[in-house]
């Protein structure tokens, strides 16, 4: 089991440390060796085999932040969820998917699944009843991702879980939006919990990495498959992930609170259109959102009126990035239509919702007064020419 503090802020600084016994140094040493004396058969020890002393470590600190019995990692978000759902899929199988997923993993679906003779459908929409409809006798996982990118939906994690379990169907979840500081899917009874440790956990903008969190039996299983798929992320950025993890909590803390403060001056904007946060009591799900999050997170959405142009706006900011990803320090802003949802068809994005004005914010740590100045330049920048 692991070892847990009553404090996040302790849990993210000091669970999985790797002891300096030889210096005595405060942080962790860095192992970069790919060769390790075979002193005990039962455990080679190998990059490959996702055991070097500092991805173990990690490995114990996700786990910890997750409230699960154990943790992997993983060289890309992409190489977890990869990783996790083909070490229990098998030809014939079929999954339950939300409709609204990060577009890489849409894009692992359409075109790897196919190859392999598993089959899938949408759930038509987030509600848990259309979990249900989708169910056939040959499903194995249902697969959630919430809040959801980039309309901040909520699923009802606790709802989804009981459906599944009633019908002995797996669950995973992409908690990469929420970070386990405000979203823990293990205590709503989710078996399986991915992350992009690109996002919140590494939280710089400079590493990319994956995670997965659940019981050891589900690990030791994924396990199996991992070390034939070989997806293990390099031990110096193994190292940087400890790093960046000791201020997650800070870090999305004060996120959360920017955030809210965006959303709420953004809705009261008479140049902005719509606002989609969690943490607005105006947004469909923010019941659900309020039962199961601790933190409604640092990523909300908006459309200005027709008036202004979204181009216009996103090239006038100067403080903030108008660049791709998410979840670091700096806030970023993207427009979906142009970026993760370009390989969607115009009706495939209306269909999910998503309007060509529609801006993705990631909001950072900077602070709110700053943030507010550069929106309100660029707001005033893009008001298209009014005809005299
Ligand atoms: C970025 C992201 C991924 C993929 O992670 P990579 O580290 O880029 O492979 C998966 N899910 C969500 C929600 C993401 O934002």
């Amino acid at each position: 089991m692991n070892q847990s503090f009553k404090s996040l802020n302790t849990t993210c600084t000091h669970v999985g440390e790797v002891a300096d016994t030889q210096f005595k140094g405060a942080v962790s040493p860095l192992y970069m060796s790919t060769s390790y004396a075979y002193e005990d058969v039962a455990v080679k020890r190998y990059p490959r085999y996702y055991n070097t002393p500092n991805q173990v470590g990690v490995a114990q600190k996700i786990a910890a932040l997750e409230h699960t019995e154990a943790g992997m990692i993983f060289g890309s978000g992409m190489a977890a969820i990869s990783h996790a759902l083909f070490a229990f899929l098998k030809q014939g199988d079929h999954v339950v998917f939300q409709k609204e997923l990060y577009g890489g993993t849409m894009n692992l679906i359409f075109t790897e699944f196919p190859k392999y003779g598993i089959s899938y459908s949408f759930a038509e929409n987030e509600e848990v009843v259309s979990f249900e409809k989708v169910i056939r006798s040959n499903t194995k996982i249902i697969y959630i991702e919430t809040p959801s990118n980039p309309l901040l939906t909520i699923t009802d994690i606790a709802a989804v879980s009981k459906l599944a379990k009633s019908k002995g169907i797996l669950t995973m979840i992409d908690n990469t939006f929420a970070s386990p500081v405000n979203q823990n899917p293990y205590d709503f009874g989710i078996d399986i919990i991915l992350h992009s440790a690109t996002k919140y956990l590494g939280g710089h903008s400079d590493i990319l990495a994956g995670a997965v969190a659940a019981s050891q039996a589900h690990i030791d299983q994924i396990f199996k498959s991992a070390i034939n798929f070989g997806g293990s992320l390099s031990d110096f950025t193994v190292w940087l992930l400890e790093r960046s993890i000791k201020t997650m909590a800070l870090r999305v803390q004060a996120q959360n609170q920017n955030a809210q403060q965006m959303a709420e001056f953004l809705l009261a904007h008479k140049a902005v259109d719509r606002v989609f946060y969690p943490g607005l009591p105006s947004h469909p799900t923010h019941a659900i959102a309020k039962k199961q999050m601790h933190g409604f997170g640092g990523m909300l959405s908006f459309e200005l009126k027709p008036d202004y142009d979204t181009e216009k706006f996103l090239q006038s900011l100067q403080l903030i990035k108008p660049s791709m990803s998410l979840a670091g320090v700096e806030s970023t802003m993207l427009s979906p239509t142009k970026t993760s949802h370009a390989l969607l068809s115009a009706e495939e994005r209306a269909n999910q919702g998503i309007r060509d004005g529609l801006i993705r914010f990631s909001v950072g740590i900077e602070g709110v007064e700053d943030l507010v100045a550069d929106i309100e330049n660029a707001i005033v920048k893009s008001l298209r020419k009014q005809l005299v």
